[in-house]
């Protein structure tokens, strides 16, 4: 079959032909029709010191798509030839205290798709079929192929109740602008998105944010004011990875403030604690996507009427996967999509 592989030692990515992975008795098998690329496939592709210590050459990479169900090992009677499914990209142990508990998502031992174990950016994927999430099969499949990132856009968004609540988000790349969405659709006040990118801040505007800033220009204290706001941001979500963002976050929540972290700092971030202390903050890490009450708020909310298409801006065959991960690094993009039809 023909997949995406890391398959040397050095920057970039390759359209190869490789063996079509094998289906063991708990497993499915499932045709790839779309998939989307994440910061992460991009950090591989260029073979920063985070992908240099993690990936095992040679590996499929990729992990956000949708696909169709082709085989079923023996034991699999849940899943069906034909259904439209996504995979969670978090394999777990199922035996570790988290895991035992129903905590899956918390596992000690979790194996991340494209990452330690084949990916995929490619034409057929082989799941554990505890992985595996059926779509209806009227959804809209572009929205379908990045359940992954939405996930961790729910995940953070519904972490701490946000109805009637100010909501400030650090970060306006795809999964903050689906967090957004996600809090307008909750019942959040204002929705504040900061972004130092145009592209970005506009992209944040179609999901109905209240104000996207350039906190170069409008300050967030000034942003306050303008709405009317005296006592700071109720729940803040951190999806920028940026220090100067967070800082800025946490001088501009209320007093028993939320906040919920999805960014990534490229290193260790120095924070002025009394703030969190004198004011205190909780904050709390996201990592992934609940298994599987995530999947399920996602599933519902676009049931009932919840629309996260804005943030999908190109599409390409697979064949010119240079130009997805060119768009994706240019930054003028929100998700990027390759198409394995
Ligand atoms: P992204 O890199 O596309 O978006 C980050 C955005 O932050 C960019 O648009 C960038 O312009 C903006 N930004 C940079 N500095 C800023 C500043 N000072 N103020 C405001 N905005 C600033 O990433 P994404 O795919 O949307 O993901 C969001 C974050 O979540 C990333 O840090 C990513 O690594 C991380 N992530 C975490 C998990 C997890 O499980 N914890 C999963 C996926 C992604
Ligand atoms: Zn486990």
């Amino acid at each position: 079959m023909k997949a995406l592989v890391k398959s040397r030692d050095s920057r970039g990515l390759w359209l190869e032909d490789v063996k079509e992975p094998e289906i063991g008795i708990n497993d499915v098998k499932i045709r790839v029709l779309k998939a989307g690329i994440c910061g992460t496939d991009l950090h591989i592709y260029d073979w920063d010191d985070w992908a240099q210590k993690t990936i095992k050459v040679p590996l499929v990479i990729g992990h956000e798509f949708v696909g169709e169900i082709v085989e079923v090992g023996s034991n699999v009677s849940d899943f069906h030839r034909g259904e439209l499914v996504s995979g969670e990209g978090h394999v777990v142990c199922g035996r570790c205290r988290n895991c035992l508990a129903g905590r899956r998502h918390l596992c000690a031992h979790t194996k991340g798709v494209g990452v330690n174990r084949p990916g995929a950016f490619a034409e057929y994927i082989v799941l554990p079929m505890t992985n595996i999430w059926k779509h209806d099969p009227k959804i809209n499949r572009e929205v379908a192929a990045i359940f992954d990132p939405f996930g961790n856009a729910v995940h953070t968004a519904l972490s701490f109740p946000v109805l009637g609540e100010d909501v400030l988000i650090t970060g306006a790349g795809p999964i903050g602008v689906m967090a957004a969405a996600v809090a307008r659709h909750s019942g959040a006040r204002h929705i504040v998105i900061t972004d130092l990118n145009p592209y970005r801040l506009a992209l944040a505007e179609k999901v109905g944010v209240t104000l996207a800033v350039d906190p170069r220009k409008t300050s967030l204290p000034d942003v306050q004011k303008k709405l009317g706001m005296h006592e700071g941001f109720d729940v803040g979500m951190e999806m920028s990875g940026s220090p100067v963002a967070f800082r800025d976050m946490l001088a501009n929540m209320s007093h028993g403030a939320k906040i919920a972290m999805l960014g990534i700092p490229s290193s260790e971030m120095a924070i002025d604690w009394h703030r969190v202390i004198f004011s205190m903050l909780t904050l709390k890490g996201i990592y992934g996507r609940e298994m599987y009450e995530t999947w399920y708020k996602m599933t519902v909310m676009l049931e009932s009427g919840l629309d996260i298409s804005p943030v999908i801006t190109h599409r390409f065959a697979y064949t010119d996967f240079e130009q997805g991960f060119e768009v994706m690094r240019s930054g003028n993009s929100g998700k990027v999509i390759l198409n394995w039809q």
